[in-house]
């Protein structure tokens, strides 16, 4: 009997009706002979809530009592959809992640999983019951409850299709597939009807939030199949692939963007060794990640050092920097939490020359100016002001003709 794990995001269990809509077409799967596990995200908004509510409790919340309190948005949907199934005659059963043993890592707010017990859920299957599991979370193995990170349910969907071994992992979302970029910022965005994980990884990391990335690493490396579909219109949806089709002569397949980056810069630094880890030495120590680095040749036995970090660790990095920068002898830090990096994304760009001028011309005809650039075999980064965002990945996406279908495809 075929096993599927199907996701459904905020919006899709947003309300009870919405709920109902959902036991329906789970229901209906049910009927086709699939045995099925269902796992649910907090209803729209409730996440943020939750943090909302923290914060105004503790000035910077408890990790662990964080994760206690915003897994719960989780569990009153797994509940709701396990009563609306019941309802219309459709037995299931809802847990939590720590009662199906997703065993994660300790690292609260951004857990990792290292093993699930799928025993109790293939009984479950096997007396024809669905099962709903909660979302974006874990337990580690003291007991504490984790969780997996923004956008974490989708990686428990695809970590339980993995366990299970499941036939297809389908990623119910609010919008009908992945797109050739955010359909929100180019209403001439277009659907894909595939996309290699390659690909879907890079844009995953650079700021698509249509899934979480590490629900991408995870299918890539246990070779889940995936599709991102809609839970309102009937559709094929996209299918995450393996396959590079030859004839497909796209240059590149989407635009993503990242809005949450901030970008720290350090003046006349002295040209020596080891200047850069003296840097970002301390920023590493205090836990924050760095993504764009660039440092200037130098002249007169100084440089300047740039680097790009989340928005959220900008206050602290900042306040690093500053004392590095006394350390050092330094000149001065120049600081901008109002910068995005718009990315373009596309295996194509293996075999194809010129892709960065045509991005780099594309951007100085609207009068963009590029701030930083990075580059790897099938990406294009700038950052650019936030002023930009919308301009940036409109142009691009006509530059770059992903409104029209690629020729041989
Ligand atoms: P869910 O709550 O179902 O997990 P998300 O909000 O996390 O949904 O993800 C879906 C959203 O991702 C869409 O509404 C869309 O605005 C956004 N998105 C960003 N980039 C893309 C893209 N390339 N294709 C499709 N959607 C995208
Ligand atoms: N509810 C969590 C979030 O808003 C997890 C998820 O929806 O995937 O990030
Ligand atoms: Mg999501």
């Amino acid at each position: 009997m075929a096993v599927y794990v199907y996701k459904f995001g905020g919006t899709s269990v947003g309300s009870v009706e919405r709920i109902k809509a959902v036991a329906e077409r789970v229901k209906n799967a049910r009927e086709l002979g699939h045995q099925l596990v269902v796992v649910v995200s907090a209803m729209s908004g409730e996440t943020n809530r939750l943090i909302a509510l923290a914060n105004e409790t503790q000035k910077q919340p408890d990790a662990r009592e964080l994760d206690a309190l915003i897994s719960t948005g989780e569990q009153v949907t797994s509940a709701l959809l396990s009563m609306a199934l019941q309802e219309i005659g459709c037995p299931a059963c809802s847990y939590t992640g720590g009662q199906v043993r997703i065993l994660t890592d300790s690292v609260h707010n951004k857990a990792r999983i290292r093993s699930i017990d799928s025993e109790k859920m293939r009984a479950d299957l096997e007396v024809g019951k669905v099962v709903i599991v909660a979302g974006f979370q874990g337990i580690d193995e003291h007991g504490n409850i984790t969780t997996l990170g923004r956008g974490g349910s989708d990686t428990t969907a695809v970590a339980l299709a993995a366990a299970l071994k499941a036939d297809e992992c389908y990623i119910y979302t609010d919008v009908d597939g992945v797109y050739t970029t955010d359909p929100r910022i180019e209403p001439k965005a277009r659907r894909l009807d595939k996309i290699t994980f390659e690909e879907m990884l890079e844009m995953a990391s650079l700021g698509s939030k249509v899934l979480q990335i590490r629900s991408v690493e995870f299918a890539g490396k246990y070779n889940v199949a995936l599709r991102v579909l809609s839970s309102f219109k009937e559709g094929k949806g996209t299918l995450i692939t393996y396959e590079e089709s030859p004839m497909e002569s796209a240059l590149i397949s989407g635009i993503a963007f990242n809005r949450d980056e901030a970008k720290l810069t350090i003046t006349g630094v002295p040209d020596l060794p080891g200047v850069a880890s003296k840097i970002l030495g301390p920023i590493a120590d205090a836990n924050i990640d760095v993504d764009m680095i660039i440092q200037n040749i130098g002249e007169d036995g100084a440089t300047n050092f740039t680097f790009t970090v989340h928005r959220n660790d900008f206050a602290r990095a900042k306040s690093l920097l500053e004392a590095t920068c006394e350390q050092l002898g330094a000149k001065k830090i120049i600081c901008d939490d109002t910068i995005v990096k718009v990315s373009i994304v596309g295996v194509g760009m293996r075999s194809h020359a010129g892709i960065a001028n045509t991005m780099f011309k594309t951007l100085a005809d609207e009068g963009i100016n590029i701030q930083m650039i990075a580059t790897s075999e099938i990406k294009i980064s700038v950052v650019v002001a936030e002023k930009y965002l919308e301009l940036a990945v409109r142009a691009l996406h006509a530059a770059f003709e992903l409104d029209k279908e690629p020729a041989g495809s």
